[in-house]
């Protein structure tokens, strides 16, 4: 026996509806060197101990009072499908026939052990089936990284990395869910779109890392003014823009918006260069529930045209 000995970190299951069964098949195990070795009296108590703690492998009689093998079988397999990870099961039978192994096996069973039982193919066939499970769990445990990455790149894919405000892409997501939304309500739904003045004079005068800072300082602030649920993004180079959402139109005021023009430029924003006064000029555009059907291009396209208004009339200023 010791020749055959495996030192190994499997976790076993094994249920047997008979004391003498458990001890022999604990016995026979522990010899084998396989340490981690739990013992069930039914199939219910199968479930609990696995809901508690997941096995390598389950080892069970096909024939057992109240649940039998092939309905444990599946009751582990939909526990298994919920936790997401694979319990390799073999079952002990002492029937004959090849139709009633493919039918076993149909039910998602992984081997058989024949009665009587040969305490070497035991132990053969317990570390053959933990291959089987520690293989489909690293796959699961792969998907689930992956999955992550594919989650953790979308959300990059929707950050702006200077100013960690989303980006343009964010903006166009959200303005779509929002229009969608809100064409069968009563409320209303603004774009605005923020640039700031002379930005390139910036870049100019103090360099483009400088110019960086301004725009990091500008997001920060306009970050400030903004309310938590209204949409905030850098569209790009020294363009921002804001989607508020209105309920109910009678909350609506122009007034907001001339506010957070106002307030971005009120102050200097602070860079390595100094303090640095930056003015931005700002377009808005608004649907309301009753107005004519506007989309997600038209609405950023009207805000957008009437920013360059506000910019031609002088800059530092709205334009509704
Ligand atoms: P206006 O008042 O008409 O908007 O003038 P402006 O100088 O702001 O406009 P213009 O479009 O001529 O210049 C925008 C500049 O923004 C040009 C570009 O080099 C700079 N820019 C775009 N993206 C970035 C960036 O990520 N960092 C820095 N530092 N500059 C940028
Ligand atoms: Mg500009
Ligand atoms: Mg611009």
């Amino acid at each position: 026996m010791v020749s055959h000995m495996i030192s190994s970190d499997l976790s076993i299951l094994i249920v047997d509806d008979t004391e003498s069964g458990r001890q022999f098949f604990t016995t026979a195990l522990n010899e084998a060197g396989y340490e981690d070795v739990r013992q069930a009296g039914s199939g219910a108590e199968v479930l609990q101990a696995l809901d508690e703690r997941g096995a390598d492998v389950v080892l069970a009689d096909w024939i057992m009072p109240k649940m039998d093998g092939l309905e444990l079988t599946q009751k582990i397999r939909q526990q298994d499908e919920e936790q997401n990870r694979y319990t390799s099961i073999i079952l002990c039978t002492a029937r004959e026939g090849v139709e009633n192994l493919v039918f076993a096996f149909d039910h998602g069973v992984d081997d058989f052990l024949s009665k009587p039982i040969d305490i070497r193919e035991l132990a053969a066939r317990v570390q053959a089936a933990g291959r089987i499970s520690s293989l489909q769990n690293s796959l699961f445990e792969a998907a689930r990284t992956l999955q992550a990455n594919n989650d953790k790149l979308a959300e990059l894919a929707q950050t702006d990395p200077l100013t960690q405000l989303g980006n343009r892409r964010y903006m166009q997501l959200h303005l779509e869910a929002i229009l969608k939304e809100s064409s069968t309500r009563d409320g209303g739904t603004c774009c605005a779109i923020i640039d700031i003045d002379h930005f390139k004079k910036i870049n100019d005068k103090h360099g483009h890392d400088i110019g960086d800072e301004v725009l990091i300082g500008v997001a920060r602030r306009l970050r400030r003014i903004v309310r938590p649920t209204d949409v905030l993004a850098r569209m790009g180079g020294e363009e921002f823009a804001i989607i508020m959402y209105y309920q109910n139109a009678s909350n609506f005021r122009h007034s907001i918006f001339g506010r957070i023009q106002q307030s971005v430029g009120a102050r200097p924003i602070k860079t390595s260069a100094g303090e640095l006064n930056v003015t931005v000029s700002m377009g808005v555009c608004c649907r309301f529930s009753g107005d004519p059907e506007m989309d997600m291009d038209m609405l950023i396209k009207c805000a957008d045209t009437k920013m360059y208004r506000a910019k031609k009339k002088g800059r530092n200023q709205v334009f509704y």
